[in-house]
């Protein structure tokens, strides 16, 4: 593929985000001298805390003191790595006092880099700016596992990943969560007649179409295979997630690609299968899933260019 083949991305346009941590205001107001002009700089005044913010905010750099009553900079830095959501963040020790064998420990523990202290503004705006270029190639080469090459919007693996989470907070917050599935009609005669090229242009026009027709937030849509999308609607229950799987088979069909050889055209359409939660009935999210699935394929059986839908507690009482 060539590079401006690739889909646009959606990557976050924002200032560097440093959290500087250590026990002395004094050191860290250098710091914030050296950064605060164009870099969003967060703060702590001990380990705990340190830990709290990187949470929370997850910045993209640590600029970590070693030498702190309580929690030491070590053990901070050994907790940043055992924690998936904070493993990521770089981590720089500034030290007051290096030797060989504390260095050796620190980048042990996963540091990338140290810088003693006082600090020298330049030097230290070099380094961070070095590590802070390396952490937003890291962040776009993992933005790019949960993107679809094709159409630009998220692939399987960052549906179901969005799925599970999505499921666990409708479990918790007895809130609801609708899933559509979406299937070209007779996409296979659309790729006969007019060409693989011409299909994987309808593929992506679709995809536009349903990325700005799915734009609440929260809202999520995916290529989940082939000719199929799905869509993730949290807080949606099942008659809101029935309207807008109409609407979104309205919509697909007015964009008026022409699909002369479907027998449901002449323009292209979608089948639509919609499962949805209210939070509370007992199951998973694979479930929830498959439930949608198999009302896709009653749209399709019942002569495809509609959206079938069914609560969840339903299918759990039905036999099939
Ligand atoms: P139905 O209405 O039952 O969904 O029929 P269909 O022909 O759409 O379904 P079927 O599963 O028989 O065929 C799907 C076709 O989609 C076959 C496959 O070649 C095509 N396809 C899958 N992925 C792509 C892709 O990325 N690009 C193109 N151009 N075609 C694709
Ligand atoms: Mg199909
Ligand atoms: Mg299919």
């Amino acid at each position: 593929m060539k590079m401006n083949d690739l889909p646009a991305l959606d990557i976050e346009q924002r200032l560097p985000r440093l959290l500087v941590v250590d026990d002395q205001p004094a050191n860290i107001q250098a710091v914030f001298q050296a950064f605060s002009a164009d870099h969003q700089v967060l703060m702590a005044t001990g380990g705990e805390q340190a830990l709290k913010v990187a949470a929370s905010k997850q910045p993209d750099l640590v600029l970590l003191d070693v030498v702190m009553p309580g929690m030491d900079g070590h053990e901070v830095c050994r907790r940043l790595k055992a924690d998936p959501a904070t493993r990521d963040i770089p981590v720089i020790f500034v030290t007051g006092h290096s030797d060989e064998a504390a260095e050796t420990q620190g980048l042990a523990l996963g540091a990338v880099d140290f810088i003693s202290k006082p600090i020298n503004p330049a030097i230290v705006r070099a380094r961070v700016k070095t590590h802070l270029t390396l952490k937003a190639q890291a962040d776009m080469l993992r933005q790019w596992v949960y993107v679809d090459g094709l159409t630009g919007v998220r692939n399987r693996r960052g549906f179901d990943e969005q799925l599970a989470s999505e499921w666990g907070r409708a479990v918790r917050e007895g809130s609801p969560l609708s899933v559509v599935m979406l299937d070209v009609d007779f996409f296979k005669r659309y790729n006969d007649h007019y060409g693989h090229q011409a299909g994987d242009a309808c593929l992506r026009s679709v995809a536009t179409f349903l990325r700005q027709a799915v734009k609440r937030p929260g809202d999520l849509v995916a290529r989940y295979g082939g000719e199929e999308f799905a869509c993730l609607l949290p807080g949606t229950p099942l008659a809101g997630a029935m309207t807008f799987a109409q609407q979104l088979g309205a919509g697909v069909e007015a964009l008026g690609l022409a699909h002369a050889d479907s027998p449901v055209g002449p323009a292209v359409t979608v089948s639509l299968g919609v499962c949805a939660t209210s939070g509370n009935e007992p199951g998973s999210a694979e479930a929830l899933l498959h439930a949608a699935d198999g009302q896709l394929y009653r749209a399709k059986e019942a002569g495809r260019n509609r959206a079938c839908g069914v609560a969840m507690a339903v299918t759990h009482s039905t036999t099939r």
